[in-house]
């Protein structure tokens, strides 16, 4: 089955293109996750055929059946990526192979079929190449991309799959939250956990995303930007937002960030941090860190920044921390220097404005 190492991909370009004049203007403000490219990647698999028909082709809607096992058991995954321009013009990726490591290990806790990892990193490449004309013009944009699979057998028993959906999706994206460079406020969600031991945590699964969003909604009720979670066993340990790690700035020069005990997701922002950061001279530690030393550090003043990371929007402080007992501030309430620095010498690798001395960046075109 999956033993297939390479498939050819039917390039299929759309007869019916975005006009030229109309995408430049929609590339102007592409917000985030509304806009998207005339293409997409799309590979098939059934038990019978392994992976198959792999075709890059115009963005089109796709007929389901209502028992299209996924919409009933929700066994799906996805990834989130990026294509950036780099200064001297030419397009590349960050780290693909890492998504393409993780899309496998989410594939296997999801009971799915593992897509090759060179399959993974062709789709994306291929689409890439096509959609090439849709680079936002923005300061800070870029080409999201949004490789994701699916149960699509028609069958409501109860049992892994034996038909799959893969796709890629292109979307162009200026920044990601709509406060810019300022700090985020966070709301601790006292009720709700987001995955527990032996769970599904670190996968990037939808059904992750789907048990956090009344976590998200009381968050935006009570004016925050985004929800931390807890650990579920003992409602104490700092884990991770809904969409993004966490670090801790310690006024000794000590980064501490929650290890990954399977209930975390394992960011390869947070990978790359952590590589920056001891070549900064930091001491990065993963290890557990309470939600009371948080605050008590944070009042003490031993604690100086507190920043989240991922893809979407790369590094961005926190500066107040809200829960139903009251709240906190982290140091001035805004972003904080290492944060910046961290942020920045991340950005200019990702940009090709620093030297890539761990080749993480991967040149296209
Ligand atoms: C995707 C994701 C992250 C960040 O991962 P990156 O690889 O850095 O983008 C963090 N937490 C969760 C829950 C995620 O889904």
């Amino acid at each position: 089955m999956a033993d297939v190492q390479s498939l050819d991909f039917r390039i299929e370009p759309s007869s019916t293109p975005v006009p030229a004049a109309q995408r430049t203007q929609l590339l102007e403000d592409p917000g985030f996750g509304t806009l998207f490219t005339d293409h997409m990647a799309i590979i098939r698999y059934s038990e019978a055929k392994g992976w198959h028909d792999a075709a890059i082709q115009k963005r089109e809607s796709i007929a389901m059946d209502p028992a299209s096992s996924v919409l009933h058991y929700a066994q799906e995954i996805f990834e989130g990526m990026k294509a950036y321009r780099l200064s001297d013009g030419a397009t590349a990726l960050f780290r693909p192979e890492e998504n393409a490591r993780r899309f496998a290990d989410s594939a296997r806790r999801m009971a799915m079929p593992v897509l090759p990892e060179d399959m993974f990193l062709q789709s994306v490449e291929r689409l890439v190449d096509l959609d090439r004309e849709w680079f936002p013009s923005v300061e800070g944009g870029s080409l999201y991309l949004r490789p994701f699979m699916f149960a699509s057998e028609v069958f409501l028993g109860v049992r892994p799959a034996k038909e799959y959906l893969y796709l890629v999706l292109a979307s162009p994206a200026g920044g990601y939250f709509k406060s810019g460079a300022s700090a985020i406020t966070i709301w601790v969600s006292q009720d709700y956990s987001r995955a527990a031991p032996g769970g599904t945590g670190a996968a990037k699964c939808g059904g992750n995303y789907a048990a956090s969003l009344v976590a998200q909604a009381e968050a935006i009720e009570k004016k925050c930007d985004q929800v931390v979670f807890l650990d579920a066993a003992e409602q104490r340990w700092v884990e991770e937002l809904g969409g993004m790690n966490l670090f801790f700035v310690m006024d000794d020069g000590k980064l501490i960030t929650p290890p990954l005990t399977g209930t975390i997701l394992p960011g390869i922002t947070r990978k790359s941090i952590m590589t920056l950061a001891r070549e900064e001279g930091l001491e990065v530690v993963e290890q557990p860190y309470a939600i009371d030393q948080w605050e008590a550090d944070a009042a003490s003043g031993k604690l100086v920044e507190t920043f989240a990371c991922g893809t979407a929007a790369v590094v961005t402080a926190v500066g107040t921390v809200r829960s139903s007992k009251g709240e906190f501030t982290i140091g001035s309430g805004g972003p904080g220097q290492l944060t910046q620095r961290l942020k920045n010498r991340l950005v200019d690798i990702q940009r090709g404005l620093a030297p890539d001395e761990h080749n993480w960046v991967k040149r296209l075109f």
